[in-house]
């Protein structure tokens, strides 16, 4: 596997991988055909972040990179703040600000030093690891993968997990499904988006039908479709690396310049940090740059807002995109081929609308 020691995208799929354009002009082939690029799925990420940069070129070169902090609803729009101080009024706003302000930290770590304990999504290098003794907490795609890194950046690594069992992706019933019974029965099974196991794959892509199932049926559709789970690719990378699974954190104690975590089958572990790949938990409070009266006025349910046709939040005129619409139109939000639905989605209704 080209890259094997890096970073690649979780999910292998090269139509998944594509981020959506009406004129299909900025696939991945034209990405290669322009840069001279060469790379296969799974994409690795430093060519998925290139193409990225390059969609965006192509598509928005005028693209303003600061940062807004502070979003305010103002009669006939929002007021938005930008981190230089310039402030800009605009009657429709669509935030895709992403997981970031999401990452989920267990309570037990909250009076720790970051030096102490810090989150996957917390670090671009482990080579700081170096030669520590590194407790990583969680047994899905983000712990799994900085495990990876961490025992190749020549930390010590060992991980601990709550579920009983490591989901791996791409078993043998998946890829047997995938390609070895040929395209007819793949494309029947599984939707270009790729989300979801057989079958659910299908309905995860259309989200307009999912919305119409009872909120039981598409919680469970939307758990089953996007559980915890690791790339194949990792298997032989973690070959050496202790897990331990089905194991829960009862304290957590700071013993001079190193912690100590006790688990619930009496083990307990004294190292120099514990990194949590502990995941993400929408809930979009924490976006700061949320007003006060705009967050409170937002209708939602655990976290998520609850969004109508176009993505449009219960506020007129204030759409989101990504990993907050999932609630609303699936767990396809989540993933780079949701853009195909969601810009659809959005562009569309925006059109149709008075409200430009
Ligand atoms: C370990 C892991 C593996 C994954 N693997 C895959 C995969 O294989 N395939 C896949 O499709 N998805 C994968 N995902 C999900 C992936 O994160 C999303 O598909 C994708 O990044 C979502 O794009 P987005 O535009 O919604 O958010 P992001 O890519 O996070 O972009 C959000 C943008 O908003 C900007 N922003 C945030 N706040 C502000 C602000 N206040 N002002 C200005 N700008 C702001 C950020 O700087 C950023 O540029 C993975 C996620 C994780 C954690």
């Amino acid at each position: 596997m080209q890259h094997a020691k890096g970073h690649v995208l979780a999910i292998e799929h090269w139509s998944a991988t594509q981020i959506a354009d009406p004129a299909h002009s900025l696939t991945l082939e034209a990405y290669q055909a322009a840069s001279g690029a060469r790379f296969t799925t799974p994409v690795p990420l430093d060519h998925f972040v290139q193409y990225g940069q390059w969609y965006q070129r192509q598509s928005l070169p005028d693209l303003d990179q600061r940062e807004i902090v502070r979003m305010e609803k103002v009669p006939n729009g929002f007021q938005i703040t930008l981190s230089d101080g310039e402030s800009l009024h605009s009657r429709r706003a669509v935030i895709a600000a992403g997981i970031r302000s999401f990452a989920w930290r267990p309570p037990e770590f909250d009076n720790l030093a970051s030096t102490l304990a810090s989150h996957a999504s917390d670090h671009h290098s482990f080579s700081p690891f170096v030669g520590r003794q590194v407790l990583v907490i969680g047994s899905g795609q983000s712990a799994l993968e900085s495990v990876a890194l961490l025992h190749e950046s020549g930390a010590e690594v060992e991980v601990v997990g709550r579920a009983k069992r490591i989901n791996w992706l791409q078993g043998w019933a998946s890829t047997t499904l995938h390609s070895r019974l040929g395209s007819a029965v793949r494309n029947l099974l599984y939707a270009p988006t790729d989300v979801g196991p057989a079958g659910i794959s299908q309905l995860m892509a259309r989200p307009d039908l999912l919305r119409k199932l009872p909120r039981g049926i598409q919680d469970k559709l939307r758990k089953r479709a996007v559980r915890p789970a690791g790339a194949r690719w990792l298997v032989k990378r973690l070959e050496t690396v202790p897990i331990r699974l089905g194991r829960c954190i009862t304290s957590v104690t700071t013993v001079g310049a190193r912690v100590k975590v006790s688990f619930d089958d009496g083990t307990e572990r004294t190292i120099d940090h514990v990194l949590l790949g502990t995941g993400y938990r929408v809930d979009i409070s924490r976006y700061d740059f949320l007003s006060e009266e705009l967050n409170n006025s937002i209708s939602r349910s655990n976290g998520y807002p609850r969004l109508r046709r176009g993505l449009e939040s219960s506020v007129d005129g204030l759409h989101m995109l990504g990993a907050p619409a999932a609630w609303s139109f699936g767990p396809l939000m989540q993933f780079v081929s949701g853009t195909h639905y969601a810009s659809r989605a959005l562009v569309r209704f925006v059109a149709r609308s008075s409200l430009r």
